[in-house]
């Protein structure tokens, strides 16, 4: 038992039993964000007037919300989707729900969770305050149910094109009007859709944060980063540095990361595209790592990827570039994986977040044996265990742990990763004093 759980979702945390009571008492549930999507997906109506009578039987209802299959992500967004449409996202919920998960999962055994949260895109000031406020408050209330056998915190997703600069000074001004706030809001995150928003976009933003925790520590805040969990609009290569650029530009904790340890050879074959300015980015890394690179394995030799730079600086930068992934391909996304892992060991202070049974039914992993956390456990790296969303993927922290040893690892060295993660929590990796 005491377990801690550093990365899963509040609303994704949801029970089925807790969601079903949610939306009977909703009395405008906004169905057509779960019917027409259900009914693309699955070819079914469902009859919204008698939904409640029709799923009465929870494990009717069960079903109808449990993603526990893999399957292409579309399937698992119609899932949230009915949390989306069940749920008020009012204040009163918003403090019912925290209050309800935290002392659930104590009862599971985990006695440290950091919860995300994230608003709606068009969420103004008064937004931000209000339901970080109600979010914190129902993390505490359920804090003090279960006796405090768990200790909860509260973490901030923002958008990833949206005005984040301007959220973040929201939460700091919050921060420094309300104690409870202080003491539990302990980070921001970035997650959802990855694609088309690479981290360099976020470095100056890193910075302002990191400059801020040395000069404000008493409101210290973490940087949680989605990255490497699916990666279509690039080459594999590509989708590594995404991940190395982000330890490097200061993440502390990195959720996913499938694309740093995924066996290369689940891309043979295939043809991948990516941008030109991608492409540009991925020589500038390979010629500034060169020789650390070519120390580990195959690499792209430095004249070739000096004259390719050239040729690919006259061409716009939003052209495609086709890549055919070949036996020599394979071994030097095999490379860049192995650099990119020691960069992220040497250079950097960042955690990478393994959450099993997410990336085995959304990310690209065909069976656990295939997941990438044997490889980061070889490689040295800092790694911590969690659920995600536990309550639409029917897991819980346990089973997490179980998969882990399924995928490869040892009952002693799972208890060390249980050991390191109370070191690895957003207060202490953000300097929290
Ligand atoms: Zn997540």
């Amino acid at each position: 038992m005491n377990f801690p759980d550093l990365h899963n979702h509040l609303y994704g945390s949801i029970s089925a039993d807790t969601l079903y009571e949610i939306g009977k008492r909703n009395p405008n549930p906004r169905w057509n964000l779960f019917t027409d999507l259900h009914k693309k997906i699955y070819g079914k109506e469902i009859r919204t007037e008698s939904f409640f009578r029709d799923y009465k039987d929870i494990e009717d209802f069960r079903n109808l919300y449990f993603f526990n299959k893999p399957a292409p992500f579309i399937e698992f967004q119609s899932k949230f989707n009915l949390i989306i449409a069940l749920s008020k996202f009012d204040e009163e919920e918003i403090r019912y729900v925290a209050k309800e998960i935290v002392s659930a999962h104590a009862k599971q055994g985990i006695n440290f969770a950091e919860y995300r949260i994230m608003y709606p895109p068009s969420a103004t000031k008064e937004v931000y305050f209000s339901k970080t406020i109600a979010a914190i408050d129902g993390i505490y209330q359920g804090e003090i149910s279960v006796n405090k056998a768990i200790q909860a915190r509260l973490v901030v997703s923002l958008h990833r094109d949206g005005d984040y600069f301007q959220q973040y000074q929201w939460l700091k001004e919050l921060m420094n009007q309300n104690e409870l706030v202080k003491n539990y809001l302990v980070g921001v995150d970035f997650c959802y859709i990855e694609e088309g928003f690479p981290p360099r976009e976020k470095k100056e933003f890193f910075k302002k944060i990191l400059e801020d925790n040395q000069e404000y520590p008493e409101t210290a805040l973490s940087i949680l980063y989605h990255v490497g969990e699916s990666f279509s609009d690039k080459t594999p290569k590509s989708a590594v540095r995404w991940v190395g650029e982000s330890a490097i530009w200061g993440a502390h904790r990195l959720g996913h990361c499938i694309s740093l340890g995924i066996n290369p050879e689940s891309f043979a074959n295939k043809i991948i595209q990516e941008k030109v300015s991608e492409r540009i980015d991925q020589i500038e890394f390979e010629i500034k790592y060169y020789e650390k690179l070519k120390s580990l394995g195959a690499t792209t030799d430095y004249s070739k990827l000096q004259k390719e730079l050239e040729l690919l600086k006259q061409k716009n930068s939003e052209d495609k570039i086709s890549f055919s992934i070949d036996k020599r391909y394979i071994d030097e996304i095999y490379t860049m994986q192995e650099f990119t892992m020691f960069l992220i060991k040497e250079e950097s202070n960042s955690t990478i977040e393994c959450c099993p049974t997410s990336n085995l039914l959304i990310g690209m992993l065909s069976e656990i044996k295939n997941h990438p956390i044997r490889r980061f456990q070889n490689n040295n790296l800092r790694i911590t265990i969690s659920s995600d969303d536990p309550g639409i993927f029917d897991t819980n922290i346990k089973k997490e742990y179980e998969l882990a040893a399924t995928a490869g690892l040892s009952l002693d060295e799972l208890e060390e990763i249980k050991k390191l993660s109370s070191t690895y929590t957003s207060e202490k990796l953000s300097g929290r004093k």
